[in-house]
This record gives C-alpha cells, structure tokens and sequence, in this order.
C-alpha cells in the first residue's frame, strides 16, 4: 500500500471514530470531514486532464450528491465502477491520450472515423460511425429499462411482449 492510501485510511479512521462524549467534538469532526472533502475536490479540479470530468459537473450545476450517488449503492462491481471511474477522469488508453499524454504515439484520430481526436468523450457520444448502430441500440436499451423500472414502480402489469 502506498504512502497516500495509507495516510487516508489513517485519516478516514481517525474520523469515524465514535466520541459520544462530546457533541462539541462531533461537530468538529464533521467540520474536518467537510473540509478534507472540499480540499480533496479542489486537487482533484485542478488537475488538467483528471479535473475536466468534475468541472463539467460544477459548471452544468449537478448535484453532487445525485452524481455520484450510484457508488454509495454497490451495485456494480468494483472493475466496473473503476473502469466507469477512470473512463470519467479521461484516463482510459485513447489513441489522444497515448499520444498527448504518454507520448507514445502519433496519430491521435479515432480508430473508427479517423476524422475527430480519439477521446472519451468522442467514444461515448460523438463519433459518425458508432451514431449510426450503436448509440441506437444503447439509446434502446437505456429507454426500455426506464419503461420496465416505471411500469414496476406503477404497478402496472408487464407482458412478455413488454420485456423486449
Ligand atoms: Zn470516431
């Protein structure tokens, strides 16, 4: 374990320890807390290729809470959520980011269209060649899920002809 996590487990375990004596304390703690967590969320904003992710949040006016509220669930295993992590801190091996970043490569153009840099965000949303099918199909996807958790949640009664 390397020097920071083991100063952050440190301090994680200063902080959740339980002082029922004093309210006074308490308060102080959560004041640490709040402050440690402002700090850490500064860093991280400052940081150019790491911090666009969080300063995209900031400036759309997002909760915060909301955001990040699907890792307080552990529902996804941890390779998915650190892979969802790292695809939102831009970390992920793109062609721009091998070639920007790591300066191990020269072409920076998606694999797929070849027109636009290889970046996550162009994955995800804004190539030519995936907007054709596979955008669609996860648009499909994504919609008939909101469809089955509203008819659940209403109680309305799904046939097999719905669950497609
Ligand atoms: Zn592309």
């Amino acid at each position: 374990m390397n020097s920071k996590l083991k100063a952050a487990a440190k301090i994680t375990e200063k902080l959740s320890q339980p002082d029922e004596k004093s309210d006074v304390k308490q308060d102080g703690i959560q004041h640490k807390k709040e402050s440690l967590g402002e700090s850490l969320k500064k860093k991280w904003k400052n940081k150019v290729q790491h911090g666009q992710y969080i300063r995209n949040i900031d400036r759309q006016r997002i909760s915060d809470e909301d955001t990040f509220l699907w890792l307080s669930k552990g529902d996804l295993k941890a390779e998915t959520e650190s892979e969802i992590l790292a695809a939102q801190d831009q970390a992920l091996q793109t062609k721009y980011y091998a070639t920007k970043i790591l300066n191990i490569g020269r072409d920076s153009k998606c694999r797929l269209c070849q027109q636009f840099d290889e970046k996550i965000d162009h994955i995800m949303s804004a190539c030519p060649i995936l907007a054709k099918d596979q955008y669609l199909k996860r648009y499909d996807i994504v919609c008939a899920q909101i469809h089955f958790n509203i008819r659940k949640e209403t109680g309305v009664q799904l046939d097999k002809k719905t669950l497609v």
